[in-house]
């Protein structure tokens, strides 16, 4: 029997093995950790499959070191799952299973909480002169557990004590062992909720019937429809029937009301899993969902691989939002491998969003019984009325037109909150010489340096190179000056014109300190907070019932990019922001600062709300033939002198002459939007496909070839299949 292994390295196979010497082959199952050697190391991998032979000759083969424990991490049905990402997304196996595992389980912690662990005893603990003077492994356990008050068995071994150590030391009186009591699967209490609309009604009943079979549902709801109430309701039904529910979220930071409302609702807490977590918070949890223990498991993008004892429904919560997708490594979309998941458990998935992406809205077009729509504020709430501020009309005051100043002074006056939109941090984008046309750029990035700080520091937004700011111009010498707005900067003047209203500000800069955003988000909800100025990060699912006016600052960033995903994510963000303003009693209100308001996506946005848009940007799609309409997959590549990743790239493209292609183009090679960015050049080459089956069977038969070329090995490369950003 042949171990095929996958470990953590960047090649895109699995490694073979010969079963470790005293364990018994029949006895190993897939998913299993293995202690393996590999080069003059010691890792762990995941047996993923046991075969009959090897393509390496047997003095080649190694052995497999033992099992690190005797049942499987993964389950079957992960361990496919993994396999066809890793296929799907060209990405080396190895990386792939260890994305699904927690960073102590790759290290060797054990796979369930122990049981049963060891502890000192009083005769343990003044053991030290008893001990005789060569007995350096017995002294080490026993430090081991003087500094950890109790360690389970495989922690010791792994500290260095050997199986002949421990018992010596129990014989001795030192040392003993302590059950752990075993924490049952609690059932669940489940408090009333309030009572359903119709629409909400029917989605819950559509969700509940398709229970126990696949089926992937969008529920669309405009902002404040009560999506959430819907999710409540299926997955109580799937916790009674005693099944776990997975709900992904993008930020788990800025959603603290939806967890809470977990929390009132179900007598249980939820496995919460994000990348704030230690490693053994995160061990923990992954722990609870695995082994049933946490019926319902809330986490972001990569919580989309934790194992279940008893899958029974996912949700994925705003499942437009590009966090979903991993932008580097691995690139995969959560969204997208949590169907795939659905599918294989055969149970339901509800992907809910006020502003679906155009591949699900596409989907559940044409399959409109997969659509479930929520198309009203709860409790008769009015949806806010939206009026375009033409910025080439109107004075303002450092961005900020005087009919916005006017209106955000009624609101202020009424007593109500203000939320000021601006997708752009720091001071100002430019420092500029208004005498020579001289600007500050990063010295590694084609790209100008942000101000920050007022006028302190410029920091690039590509690379994070930092300096300090000049105050003349390097080549004149005249007085240099900030040009443009960042949040810091509206917040300066928000300041001078409101002195007395209290103000946060919400963005990156602001937020660095753990715990902070909750803070901040607490205090607006207590209405200690008059201003709240943002950007992208107020969008994120947190509402704010105390607010009626949303003013877009700027909704020019994105009307002209030549991303073909520019504007269905601009139509999101704005849609997103205004749904903020209004609740229930108060109807709220949403200007937007534009310089274009003739330009079609506005007028398509106001006129009809994102579901125009929606469907003028997909026959915009159709006519292009770009994605839902077709698939893309993008290579890029960068290397610190300028031509390699151009060469490199177009003899890829010359590697593909002959390859079976079934309607796949090769567009490019051509330098990235950005060429230089932290000092390499970058280059890309797009792949489009009118399907799905053609492209990757190109991809299959070309990668190899594309890896085998030399300049592989001197360009920095990757593949990006179904990619969000094409720069
Ligand atoms: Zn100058
Ligand atoms: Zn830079």
């Amino acid at each position: 029997v042949i171990l095929a292994v996958a470990i953590d390295t960047p090649l895109r196979r699995l490694f073979d093995y010969l079963p470790p010497l005293h364990a018994d082959p029949r006895s190993l199952r897939p998913g299993q950790r293995l202690w393996v050697p590999f080069g003059r190391r010691r890792v762990i991998g995941v047996l993923m499959q046991l075969r009959e032979r090897s393509e390496l000759s047997p003095d080649k083969l190694r052995r497999a070191l033992a099992p690190v424990d005797e049942e499987p991490a993964l389950d079957a049905t992960l361990l496919e799952i993994l396999d066809w990402a890793a296929e799907y997304y060209h990405h080396p196996i190895g990386d792939v299973v260890a994305a699904a595992l927690p960073t102590a389980l790759r290290t060797g912690a054990p796979l369930e909480a122990p049981r049963r662990v060891w502890r000192l005893t009083e005769e343990g603990r003044a053991a030290e002169s008893g001990l005789p003077a060569r007995a350096a492994r017995m002294r080490a356990a026993l430090q081991y557990l003087k500094e950890h008050a109790e360690a389970a068995g495989p922690e010791l071994l792994a500290s260095g004590a050997t199986g002949a150590v421990l018992k010596n030391l129990q014989q001795r009186g030192f040392i003993e062992q302590h059950e752990l009591a075993r924490e049952s699967i609690p059932s669940v209490a489940v408090r009333p909720g309030p009572s359903l609309n119709p629409a909400q009604a029917a989605a819950v009943e559509a969700v509940r019937d398709g229970l126990g079979t696949f089926r992937s549902l969008l529920l669309y709801g405009v902002t404040g429809s009560g999506k959430t109430e819907v999710y409540l309701h299926a997955i109580a039904t799937v916790l009674a029937r005693g099944a776990q529910a997975l709900v992904l979220v993008p930020e788990i930071a800025l959603t603290p009301q939806l967890i809470a409302r977990f929390g009132d609702r179900f007598d249980a807490p939820p496995a919460v899993l994000h990348s704030g977590l230690s490693d053994g918070e995160r061990l923990a949890a992954w722990r609870r969902a695995r082994s049933g223990e946490a019926r319902i498991v809330i986490g972001t993008r990569s919580a989309v691989f934790v194992p279940l004892a008893q899958p029974g429904l996912i949700v994925v919560d705003e499942e437009h939002d590009a966090s979903f997708k991993q932008q580097e490594g691995f690139r995969y979309s959560a969204r997208d491998l949590a169907i795939v998941r659905a599918q294989r458990h055969g149970i339901p998935i509800v992907l809910g969003s006020a502003t679906p992406s155009l591949e699900t809205l596409a989907r559940a077009q044409r399959q409109p019984e997969t659509l479930l729509s929520l198309p009203h504020r709860a409790a008769d709430a009015q949806p806010p009325r939206l009026t375009l501020v033409d910025l080439r009309s109107h004075a303002g005051a450092q961005g900020i037109a005087t009919p916005v100043l006017m209106t955000m002074q009624r609101h202020l006056e009424a007593g109500n909150q203000v939320l000021l939109f601006l997708n752009r941090r720091g001071y100002a984008p430019v420092l500029f010489c208004p005498k020579c046309g001289w600007s500050a750029h990063c010295p590694r990035c084609d790209a100008h340096l942000t101000v920050h700080g007022r006028s302190q520091a410029l920091v690039c937004h590509h690379c994070g190179a930092q300096q300090q700011a000049q105050q003349q111009c390097p080549s004149c010498e005249a007085a240099v000056k900030p040009v443009g707005q960042g949040t810091e900067r509206i917040e300066e003047t928000v300041r001078q014109l409101f002195p007395d209203a209290p103000l946060a500000r919400i963005d990156r800069d602001s937020m660095r300190r753990k715990g902070e955003l909750e803070e901040t988000l607490a205090r607006v909800d207590r209405k200690e907070v008059s201003i709240l100025i943002g950007t992208q990060m107020l969008t994120k699912g947190h509402h704010f019932p105390n607010v009626t006016l949303v003013v877009v600052l700027n909704a020019d960033q994105g009307l002209f990019s030549t991303d073909f995903r520019a504007s269905e994510r601009l139509a999101q963000t704005i849609v997103q922001v205004a749904g903020r303003a209004g609740r229930a009693e108060r109807s709220g209100e949403v200007l937007i600062q534009t310089e274009y308001p003739e330009h079609a996506l506005l007028k398509l946005l106001l006129d009809g709300g994102y579901e125009s848009f929606a469907s003028g940007a997909l026959r915009e799609r159709q006519q292009t033939s770009w994605p839902p309409f077709a698939r893309i997959a993008l290579v890029r590549a960068e290397a610190p002198k300028p031509i390699v990743a151009m060469r490199f790239l177009q003899a890829a493209v010359d590697a593909g002459h002959g390859l079976p292609r079934k309607g796949v183009k090769l567009l490019g090679p051509a330098p990235a939007p950005m060429e230089r960015r932290a000092g390499r050049y970058r280059a890309q080459l797009l792949l489009h496909a009118d399907t799905h089956g053609p492209l990757q069977k190109f991809l299959r038969s070309w990668l190899p070839r594309v890896e085998a070329l030399p300049d592989a090995k001197r360009a920095r490369w990757s593949i990006d299949v179904d990619p969000v950003e094409l720069f």
